[in-house]
């Protein structure tokens, strides 16, 4: 019997409401994110990428209920987070956690590392006052932080320094599932490899599962088992991070693909360059909302939603959301 996964979101959506004209009424509804579902076995990691603007973002925070969700479902470890009370929400938050990108802006300018870091075993009243202690002191070391920085305030500090103590922050409630939202963007080059090290470290050793959400194609593909692509609010393909970016199918994929560099001088690999910008969540394009982009579009791609398919096996699933693949056996239409 395969194992049921920790994380299971089944057809998310997070919808704001778009205020117009004198009495501020809702004129629109911007699909931030618009029925995504996708899985994360525990101890895994989940990649998310995508343009800037796509929904990565808000379907991480959907995830958590830090922002509310509109429709679908998120289980954790079976239980339906969407469907719990406030306080029985508050319970559960101690399993699931935020890792935010802007290490900079994520922690109090006014509260010393050690404030910052006790904080949440403050709020869930977990252990007394030199356990607490002791356990911020054991967690600074888990991030590879001295304990002589305990009392220092984050302006102290440099960036990558900033995000261990976020890290150690997040840990803190012993979290099983972990959203980190471009946690080494803002990071320089060197310092972001011992960032994403130190979290598949914590992973190894802690069993934790990520979703972990970056415009960095690269970045994503060093961390993750799994990898889903989105455009528009919407999931357009997902797999194994080997097929996604070994066999891209989606054409949007393959052109996000294209413009990783190639660390082979002599490999050259032909850049498709996409034309216009991500056209705006309040008002989609018809049919394929990709179409006015997309190099392959038919006529079908303009009226018609693509179905998604598995172009994949039952024990391996490779996902892909356009009218190129088959509904009935996952081969392009064209092959067939
Ligand atoms: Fe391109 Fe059509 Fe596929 Fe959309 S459905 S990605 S427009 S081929």
């Amino acid at each position: 019997m395969t194992e049921r996964p920790l994380l299971e979101v089944r057809d998310l959506s997070k919808y704001f409401p778009v205020r117009g004209g004198m009495l501020r009424r809702v004129v629109a509804q911007l699909k931030a994110v618009d029925g995504v579902s996708f899985d994360v076995p525990a101890g895994k990691t989940f990649g998310l990428v995508g343009e800037s603007g796509c929904g990565k973002s808000t379907l991480g925070r959907a995830v958590l209920r830090l922002h509310e969700p509109t429709a679908g479902q998120v289980r954790l470890a079976g239980t339906d987070i969407t469907a719990l009370g406030r306080q029985e929400l508050v319970a559960w938050r101690r399993r699931m956690q935020i890792i935010f990108q802007d290490p900079y802006a994520s922690l109090s300018p006014r509260r010393t590392v050690r404030q910052t870091i006790r904080e949440a075993l403050d709020t869930h009243a977990i252990g007394d006052n030199d356990g607490r202690n002791a356990e911020v002191q054991r967690l600074l070391e888990v991030v590879g932080l001295r304990r002589q920085v305990l009392d220092r305030y984050p302006h102290e500090f440099s960036g990558g320094q900033r995000q261990r103590v976020g890290i150690a922050r997040a840990l803190a409630l012993k979290p099983d599932f972990i959203v980190a939202d471009e946690p080494v963007s803002a990071l320089d080059v060197s310092v972001q490899s011992q960032v994403l090290n130190l979290l598949a470290e914590l992973q190894r050793d802690h069993g934790i599962a990520f979703l972990f959400i970056s415009h960095d194609l690269a970045v994503v593909q060093h961390i993750s088992d799994h990898v889903g692509v989105m455009y528009l609010g919407r999931i357009v393909e997902t797999a194994t991070a080997g097929d996604i970016y070994g066999e891209p199918r989606h054409p949007y994929t393959q052109a996000l693909m294209s413009a990783i560099p190639v660390p082979d001088p002599k490999t050259r690999r032909e850049r498709i360059v996409l034309p216009g910008d991500v056209p705006s969540p309040i008002a989609p394009p018809p049919g394929c909302p990709f179409h006015p982009r997309c190099p392959q579009a038919m006529d079908i791609c303009r009226v018609q939603l693509p179905p998604t398919v598995n172009v994949g096996t039952a024990d391996s699933p490779h996902e892909v959301t356009c009218h190129l693949y088959d509904e009935a056996d996952g081969v392009r239409a064209d092959d067939s």
